[in-house]
């Protein structure tokens, strides 16, 4: 195949030269590889844009974190002429590629994109203008995930959001304000996480939304609303295992489409982005994807 990697060389400082190390086993796979690195903000939206409109290779492989994975979704979405995606975990925060259990190495995954791969039509999401492929997300969650440092993180994995988001509830009182409207579900009131997911595995967290999939044409919601801190405790201790939706104070459905209406800036798979009111919408079975 002819493949042109996207890379954000900025994305994982610590795992070597995975732009290079890529290159070489793609062509040691027997393809034909391109490599583009990208320097700034939407720049690998751009270049996946481009490559579509250009028609001049058969796929785009994306390699960073969750935020490069987005823009090159959005660039291929916003062509008329869309190239397959595929994803490699290249990032600190890798969500959807670890939903999709691929192998990280650059090695391995090269054997794995030419000899088990295949081409899947997926869902994505949209908020607004922007798609989205993993997941929308607002209030505590996406506050502590970008507060909680990297290497405490890597270190503590996702206890480490445990540890910080109930230090901040504890401390300040940390509720936002959210309206959220669907066909058959409605809530106006304070929450402390509130997310609208493709994929399950969210922040870290495999069962965050427990059966999601990206291949059933709807999004999944969870709604975490302002609870006593006893059953926040009990919500915390639960999320790894995915049995946190059958508390009380959680919402947990799914649908095609929703509107909300929040103070809280949103998270998209990872970038922060402000909408006061916003459509979301799911996408369905659009974006032609390889795992
Ligand atoms: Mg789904």
């Amino acid at each position: 195949m002819r493949i042109h990697i996207i890379h954000n060389p900025k994305a994982g400082k610590l795992l070597g030269n995975v732009g290079e190390e890529l290159i070489l086993a793609l062509i040691h796979q027997g393809h034909r590889v391109s490599y583009y690195p990208t320097t700034g903000n939407m720049d690998a939206a751009k270049e996946a844009k481009k490559q579509c409109d250009l028609q001049e290779v058969d796929l785009i492989l994306a390699a960073g974190g969750d935020g490069t994975l987005n823009e090159v979704t959005n660039g291929i979405m916003y062509s008329e002429k869309k190239l397959p995606i595929a994803p490699f975990a290249g990032g600190t925060s890798n969500d959807f590629c670890s939903y999709l259990k691929l192998p990280d190495n650059p090695q391995e995954y090269a054997r794995y994109l030419t000899k088990k791969a295949k081409p899947h039509c997926i869902d994505i999401g949209k908020v607004g203008q922007r798609y989205f492929i993993n997941v929308v997300a607002c209030g505590m969650l996406s506050e502590v995930a970008h507060k909680t440092d990297s290497q405490l993180k890597s270190v503590l994995g996702s206890f480490a959001y445990y540890i910080e988001g109930l230090k901040e509830i504890i401390t300040r009182g940390l509720y936002n304000n959210i309206e959220v409207q669907s066909k058959d579900f409605h809530y106006k009131g304070e929450f402390v996480v509130f997310l609208v997911s493709n994929s399950h595995t969210i922040g870290g967290f495999k069962n965050l939304a427990p059966d999601a999939s990206i291949n059933d044409g709807y999004l999944n919601v969870l709604l975490i609303k302002k609870a006593p801190f006893v059953n926040l405790l009990d919500i915390a201790m639960n999320l790894d295992k995915g049995a946190h939706v059958s508390n009380p104070y959680v919402d947990y459905f799914t649908t095609k489409d929703l509107c909300v209406i929040t103070d809280s800036q949103m998270d998209v798979d990872g970038e922060h982005l402000f909408y006061q009111k916003s459509n979301i919408q799911v996408i369905a079975g659009e974006l032609e994807c390889y795992y």
